[in-house]
């Protein structure tokens, strides 16, 4: 079977990626995800196994020894990984895996995967919007809303590293931006292999039909 792309989507903290993805599985329902594990404190509202796997930065560095993630970083003081059994579960079933990376971390894939992989970047219209979007969300305190705001502009900077940018101004139009990435994709030749090859061998039985003509 054809294995499934990883979806490296990335962008500052704010870009607005979390509501971004939910809205791109509607539209595909058939993408996969992966959890992510994280030492980051539960905002409220938020719960175990959904937004995140919430572990301790001990277990957090025992999985790292253990190569128990496909990537890990750093983010704004916290640790946030990537499983990778999760993740290598979902390609070899043939789906496409929607990662939501920080910077660092989609840099740390593409580089080992960067075949498998399609990087979509997220920038938000502006500054101004970023600003907006942070500080309505109320999740952060002022000293944490300073950090992520003063990292964004280091982190904007990393669009050109990635295959794709989409600017996040209206959500469903970025979704369905991001959505017909993935399905464009899908559509290439080389993904396409398996389902080309029956396709020629029904040509290929049926070609007596017209032997001798
Ligand atoms: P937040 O604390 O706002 O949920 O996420 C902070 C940052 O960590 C965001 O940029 C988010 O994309 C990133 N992030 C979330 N999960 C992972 C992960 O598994 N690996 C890496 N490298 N970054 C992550």
């Amino acid at each position: 079977m054809t294995k499934g792309k990883l979806i490296i989507i990335s962008s500052p903290s704010g870009g607005g990626k979390g509501t971004l993805i939910k809205e791109v599985r509607d539209l595909l329902p058939d993408m996969g995800y992966s959890c992510s594990h994280t030492t980051r404190p539960k905002r409220f509202g938020e719960e175990e196994g959904r937004e995140y796997f919430f572990i301790d930065r001990k277990e957090f560095e025992r999985r790292i020894k253990g190569g128990d993630f496909l990537e890990y970083a750093t983010v704004h003081g916290n640790l946030y990984g990537t499983s990778l059994t999760e993740s290598n579960k979902v390609a070899n079933s043939g789906k496409d895996l929607i990662v939501e990376v920080d910077v660092q971390g989609a840099l740390s894939i593409m580089e080992r995967k960067r075949d498998d992989s399609i990087s979509i970047f997220i920038l938000p219209p502006s500054f101004e919007v970023l600003r907006a979007r942070l500080t309505s969300r109320a999740t952060e305190d002022a000293a944490e809303l300073h950090t992520r705001l003063k990292n964004s502009f280091a982190e904007v900077m990393q669009y050109v590293n990635f295959d794709y940018v989409i600017v996040n101004e209206h959500l469903t139009t970025a979704a369905q931006q991001i959505a017909a990435i993935i399905t464009a994709n899908r559509q290439s030749r080389d993904r396409q292999r398996d389902a080309i090859r029956s396709i020629l061998d029904s040509f290929d039985a049926a070609r007596h039909l017209f032997e001798g003509e």
